[in-house]
């Protein structure tokens, strides 16, 4: 059911997403102040799961063929799940969708390769190619480059370069070239070895499982996943966050907001995100009516003369105190909405 302005979002948002905007993934820091914490698997609903490693959730169902899992949020943790679906379940991981190329999400499919298709949507593919191998440095990290030989040794590296090397390093040659450094994070993110475009069903076992297309400014490659008969689950990545604040700026935009609203309107009763709690349908609506109110709340100070300082001050959201990163996140998000609203975004 591919409604007119769902195909429409889909064109427009394929073209607003910039060069810029790839690998703009949170950093995993932000997570760990949350208060989830640890490895463990809890049962949902029917026989669908979700498994947890601390702020990353991932999601699966069983069959009697084989599981469908969303998300294997690295190395350490499918291998650690794997072993734990085997116990349990007996039965192999026969698809892992992903639910976009970012390294936090998407690391670590190759674990359940020897039994999994890995299933991403098209758009993937090209964020993972390395670029061609006349890529300069980014100019960012060319002061890190202290021997300049073109390339940053371990010993060179700062910042994310450092703590991340190994992720950057894909050739594993103990240098990060122009290349790595400018695909990003993934030398741990496998291709898919299936795409889909806008949709694609997902048959095991006698049961479904939807895996849709909707692309986001966070990622052009975003895929939902809704588990369907009889379990009325569905998983959706980063974006739609259940009693926490939405990440960033842009959060109130009309375009973001009827996204939600496509979401929303699916057929589903529980919600599950890719981070912190698991919730409901409710949630969903819960997390747009944030966003209208946001935006309405910075209207209003804007029409009241208010500078984008004042407004971050006086929109409060009081309502939403109780969600996480409140404190954290409230001032970009009336920021964003504030520079939004006078820009006629
Ligand atoms: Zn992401």
């Amino acid at each position: 059911m591919m409604t007119r302005p769902f195909a429409a979002l889909l064109a427009v948002c394929v073209l607003c997403v910039t060069v810029a905007e790839r690998g703009r993934a949170q950093a995993p820091a932000l997570y760990q102040q949350t208060p989830h914490k640890g490895r463990e698997i809890g049962k949902l609903t029917g026989d669908v799961y979700w498994a947890r490693m601390d702020d990353y959730v991932s999601a699966f169902m069983v069959t009697s063929e084989g599981i469908i899992l969303v998300e294997p949020i690295g190395t350490d943790f499918a291998t650690w799940l794997k072993g734990e679906l085997a116990t349990r379940f007996k039965v192999p991981v026969k698809y892992v969708i992903y639910s976009h190329h970012h390294w936090d999400h998407a690391s670590g499919g190759a674990v359940y390769a020897d039994t999994a298709k890995l299933v991403g949507q098209a758009n993937m593919v090209p964020h993972l190619a390395m670029p061609p191998a006349n890529t300069p440095l980014p100019q960012n990290v060319r002061a890190q480059d202290a021997n300049g030989n073109g390339q940053i040794e371990l010993a060179e590296a700062q910042g994310n370069l450092k703590t991340q090397f190994e992720l950057y390093d894909a050739d594993r040659n103990g240098g990060l070239s122009g290349p790595e450094i400018t695909r990003g994070p993934l030398a741990y993110v496998t291709a898919p070895d299936s795409t889909y475009t806008d949709r694609l069903t997902l048959t095991l076992g006698g049961k479904r499982a939807e895996v849709i297309s909707i692309p986001t400014p966070h990622a052009d490659d975003n895929t939902i996943v809704r588990f369907v008969d009889g379990t009325n689950v569905l998983f959706a990545s980063d974006w739609i966050t259940v009693r926490r604040l939405p990440f960033g700026g842009d959060v109130a935009l009309k375009d973001e907001i009827a996204r939600t609203r496509l979401v929303e309107a699916m057929d589903f009763e529980h919600f599950i995100c890719s981070h912190g709690i698991v919730g409901k349908k409710a949630d969903v609506a819960s997390n747009i009516r944030y966003r209208e109110e946001l935006r309405d709340a910075v209207a209003k100070a804007i029409a009241a003369g208010q500078t984008l300082e004042q407004a971050q001050a006086s929109v409060l959201m009081d309502a939403y105190k109780g969600w996480e990163f409140y404190e954290q996140q409230r001032p970009a998000n009336v920021a964003g909405t504030y520079r939004a609203l006078t820009s006629n975004k």
